[in-house]
């Protein structure tokens, strides 16, 4: 069995924050949906907070949705040779980062590093 490490990472690097985003918005959505309730002041009160939770809930699911649409683009172009980044290793596109001894570039598709952003 061939297991591509570096194919794994390169999903969990582009896909696990957007898809966490996903996940949250849809979970907040759930709990927040149907609740009408105006019987008392309070119930009124709980119900235009939690359609405002609704609608924020939904915000984050479809900026986390529109994000994944983006890296799953970025992705098909660098697959079919469309998408020339500066990586020098694969030409990938590279993320900007401030580390820990100065600034660097480390690239979306493969991983790899260099010093500076580029
Ligand atoms: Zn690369």
């Amino acid at each position: 069995m061939n297991v591509d490490l570096t194919a794994i990472q390169r999903n969990v690097r582009l896909f696990a924050l957007p898809i966490s985003l996903i996940t949250v918005g849809l979970i907040g959505m759930l709990i927040c949906a149907g609740h009408d309730d105006q019987t008392t002041p309070l119930a009124a009160m709980m119900t235009t907070v939690l359609q405002v939770a609704f609608w924020a809930a939904l915000t984050l699911a479809a900026i986390g949705a529109s994000w994944l649409a983006r890296n799953t683009w970025l992705l098909w172009r660098w697959e079919s040779g469309e998408l020339v980044g500066s990586c020098t290793t694969c030409g990938g596109v590279m993320q900007h980062r401030n580390g820990r001894w100065s600034q660097y570039s480390r690239c979306n598709m493969c991983g790899s590093t260099r010093q500076g952003w580029h």
